[in-house]
């Protein structure tokens, strides 16, 4: 149970006409950096970082892996600390976290390789047996967003059976509130509908769209400032009565201390490829559980951030617990990625609304497709 050897893979998908945009930028490749710890005893585990794949890679190339060989894939602790601390003096944030998110997530998934059980046992067990997906979609296409194919779109959610739908803003408040407007009339009261404008406003601006939402029944608005700007997150949180989310830019369980402590959020959105992997995703919710902040993980990339997300959201706790304990959102991009769709060869099934949770299965609790990653490496 030694890491024996690390290689990293970058693999990336042209979107040509299925290109989009989101308040900050297009969007028309998806690139990503996958990572595969090898043992002495022949098992592989798989990781992923968010992110600028080539900056991750390099982390990992020149900084992490020579500190990895050798060492118990069990050590996931130990290792996390030995890594932060190696980078601690430049690298409390970003890419330097973002990959080490890819290397604890492959130790975890070795972990459960080597134990037989998936990755939510180890994590302290499953707290639910269902989870809620929601549709991450309604991206503009145009500068000149056309409201009748974001319409469409989210009609098409309903269809294939989701109940829950977040959709993208931040294109200007007058145009959020049309978009939202039009949106919520065409899927009906039931469904819950999130909006998400990327952190486009100044606190003033995004309570201008808050304002403005309010009588469409939306469940959360997302990141509506800067990261950086917490005093803002609270202006915003208490000038509306939609509840605001965000932590998806966040780094550590020392990023989200200060989150927390600042009580700018009502719902934390740690990602497990981001912000340090599993082990830190675990001491983020500690912070948030004695806080009594609710979490949802923020998920984004192939099937095994998926997967790596499933897990964080099944054996999180509730905040707190009640005899009808809160729903538990799981977020679900539905933009082109061949990388989400079918790098692991056991493919989500979405029941009723819902994701149940996987019943057998060792670690992650997924089968990599090694041809797709030979076809679409590059660098
Ligand atoms: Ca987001």
């Amino acid at each position: 149970m030694k890491i024996s050897d690390i290689k990293t893979y970058i693999v990336s998908q042209k979107l040509g006409e299925k290109s989009f945009c989101y308040s900050q930028a297009w969007y028309n490749t998806r690139t990503i950096m996958i990572l595969e710890i090898i043992t002495d005893d022949g098992l592989s585990g798989w990781g992923e970082a968010f992110g600028n794949a080539f900056i991750n890679q390099a982390v990992i190339e020149h900084a992490y892996k020579s500190q990895l060989i050798g060492q118990n894939v069990f050590d996931t602790e130990k290792i996390w600390d030995q890594l932060y601390n190696s980078l601690r003096d430049n690298g409390q944030k970003g890419s330097s976290i973002q990959a080490l998110s890819a290397v604890d997530i492959a130790l975890w998934d070795l972990k459960g390789k080597y134990t037989h059980l998936p990755v939510y046992t180890l994590m302290g067990g499953a707290r639910r047996k269902q989870i809620v997906p929601y549709a991450t979609g309604l991206y503009h296409t145009s500068l000149d967003q056309d409201p009748k194919a974001l319409v469409s779109e989210a009609v098409s959610y309903i269809k294939s059976g989701f109940r829950a739908l977040k959709m993208k803003t931040g294109f200007g408040v007058e145009n959020d509130i049309k978009m939202v407007s039009a949106v919520r009339e065409a899927i009906g009261p039931e469904i819950d509908l999130m909006v998400d404008p990327n952190h486009a406003y100044n606190a003033s601006s995004a309570i201008k769209m808050a304002k403005g939402i309010e009588p469409y029944n939306i469940l959360w608005i997302e990141e509506p400032v800067p990261p950086e700007d917490i005093r803002g997150y609270q202006e915003v949180k208490a000038a509306t009565n939609i509840s605001i989310s965000g932590g998806e830019a966040e780094f550590t369980a020392y990023g989200f201390k200060n989150l927390i402590d600042a009580r700018a959020i009502d719902i934390l959105q740690p990602d497990c490829c981001i912000t340090g992997g599993l082990t830190a995703f675990n001491r983020i919710i500690t912070l948030a559980k004695i806080a009594n902040i609710q979490c949802y993980p923020h998920v984004w990339g192939s099937g095994i951030a998926v997967a790596a997300g499933l897990h964080a959201s099944f054996s999180m706790p509730d905040f707190p617990e009640a005899l009808i304990p809160g729903k538990v959102y799981f977020e679900l991009d539905r933009t082109e990625n061949i990388f989400r769709e079918k790098i692991n060869k056991n493919p989500l099934v979405i029941r009723d609304g819902y994701i149940d949770l996987p019943q057998s299965g060792e670690g992650l609790g997924i089968e990599i497709d090694r041809d797709l990653i030979k076809k679409y490496q590059i660098g």
